[in-house]
């Protein structure tokens, strides 16, 4: 088959080379000048350097993802050190983990800046969560977290060290906003796999930027099996004859046909490329109540060290917006000679997003300085912030179920991205778990046509 993969993010990257691996031959076409949509490493001419778009992490249960570096030779490029660091103002640091003696004491409600008779109300209404997770009540999806929390009564003080950062880090988004069950759904996903691999659930991150990582590889793939890749191909439209995919048009009015056709544009891209598919109305419907959610990262090159005691940290009481920071030095052995690299990540960063560069760096070392003794007089020699106001997609209540499943009522026809159906929320496992599902849609509808 002719396949035509439209969009060039890791849904679509996996998708070519999957179905690549499967023998087809494959067109790409990303509406940009370079591959990796939302997973890219970005040129810093003043520094000389290729940090990237924002820091990404992995969860252990991410099975796709570790499938498709498999398929372009970089899983070496990970690593899992299984535990990262939670920072309090002033400096005080404790080591987190899900397993282990860290696992534990948070199991029974201890958790830094929960005390007293709080810690017994931690742990009840962790065990109530826990509970709901795994037997999930039918009202689930009409309450945000934030009203999930106050109903199994979670003091403030434990949703501050763990449970408010868990929404957003799972969700991307806050859990006044975020459906109760978009977090409780993660947590059954990380648990089964977690069981499927024997393994405890652990973080980890790439070793590498983004463009080794994900892209190298794959452009090694695609030139050693006649893959074309078009940059700054726009799809318009999708072409449907008969029932069956017939291809796809450009916006400079070019046809390109095709027997099979992946879409993997992100959510906000979908409307007017599906007004030849039947059902397009539905899927256009759940696309509008995806709602954006921004993430700011700075990359901030020091004059020196702040003294962070682990690859990641995460500064708590950053008032309803998730804060973190990266120490690119022990995560990507980076000679810190000229400058000391640290990236932070603000999650939910609605606020920050109007920001002039200037302010947001202000606010990042202001913060640094708040969390790190050490950075008190490290003086900024280059920052370099990524403002991204459509990172992740946000799941209100009431949306449970909305997300397209891949296959669609053409023939040859499948929808990719992290917004489509998955066991997974807006994540890089998102994306290619849609890419080998929307994959395996083209393999079987090629089955049907020939037998
Ligand atoms: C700052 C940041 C931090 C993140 N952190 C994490 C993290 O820690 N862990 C995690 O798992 N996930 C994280 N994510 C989310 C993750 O990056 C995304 O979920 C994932 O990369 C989405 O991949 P995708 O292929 O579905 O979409 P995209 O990467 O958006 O790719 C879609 C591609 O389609 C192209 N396109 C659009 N329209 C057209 C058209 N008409 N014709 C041709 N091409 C088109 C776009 O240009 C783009 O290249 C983060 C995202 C951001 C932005």
């Amino acid at each position: 088959m002719h396949c035509v993969i439209v969009g060039g993010g890791l849904a679509g990257l996996a998708s070519a080379v999957w179905l690549t691996e499967a023998g087809h031959r494959v067109t790409l076409l990303e509406r940009r000048g370079s591959l990796g949509g939302r997973t890219i490493a970005m040129p810093v001419a003043a520094v000389d350097d290729v940090p990237d778009n924002g820091q990404h992490v992995f969860a252990s249960g991410y099975e796709h993802l570790m499938r498709y570096l498999d398929s372009v030779g970089t899983r070496q490029y990970v690593e899992f050190p299984g535990q990262m660091t939670i920072r309090m103002p002033g400096g005080a640091t404790r080591r987190s983990a899900f397993a282990g003696i860290a696992g534990a004491r948070a199991a029974l409600g201890d958790l830094p800046g929960v005390t007293g008779l709080d810690r017994l109300r931690t742990m009840r209404a962790q065990t109530t969560l826990i509970r709901h997770v795994l037997r999930q009540p039918d009202w689930l999806d009409d309450i945000t977290a934030d009203e999930w929390f106050r109903r199994i009564g979670m003091p403030q003080s434990a949703r501050d060290a763990l449970w408010d950062g868990i929404v957003i880090g799972l969700t991307g988004d806050k859990p006044e906003i975020s459906s109760a069950k978009v977090p409780a759904d993660l947590l059954v996903t990380g648990i089964r796999q977690a069981r499927k691999t024997r393994t405890p659930i652990s973080i980890g991150y790439p070793t590498v930027d983004l463009d080794t990582l994900f892209i190298d590889g794959a452009q090694k793939v695609f030139a050693d099996n006649g893959v074309e890749v078009r940059h700054r191909a726009v799809a318009a439209s999708i072409d449907v004859a008969d029932g069956a995919v017939a291809g796809v048009t450009l916006t400079d009015g070019e046809h390109i046909a095709a027997d099979a056709v992946i879409c993997a544009v992100p959510v906000w891209n979908i409307r007017g490329l599906l007004d030849k598919v039947p059902g397009h109305e539905q899927i256009y419907a759940a696309a509008e109540q995806l709602t954006p959610v921004p993430i700011v990262s700075v990359n901030l090159y020091l004059d020196r060290p702040i003294g962070m005691t682990d690859w990641g940290e995460i500064l708590l009481g950053g008032e309803g917006v998730l804060e973190q920071v990266w120490d690119r030095q022990r995560m990507h052995g980076r000679n810190p000679q000229r400058a000391h690299l640290y990236s932070t990540t603000v999650s939910a960063a609605y606020d920050l997003t109007t920001k002039s560069n200037a302010a947001i760096t202000d606010i990042q070392m202001q913060m640094l300085r708040r969390y790190f003794p050490e950075a008190t007089d490290a003086q900024v020699i280059h920052s370099h912030v990524v403002r991204m106001p459509k990172s992740t997609f946000a799941q209100r209540p009431g949306t449970a179920g909305i997300r397209p499943d891949q296959r669609t009522a053409v023939r040859g026809l499948a929808l990719a991205g992290d917004w489509t159906r998955t066991d997974w929320t807006t994540t890089m496992e998102g994306a290619c778990q849609s890419a080998a599902r929307a994959v395996e849609v083209i393999l079987q509808s090629s089955k049907g046509d020939r037998g």
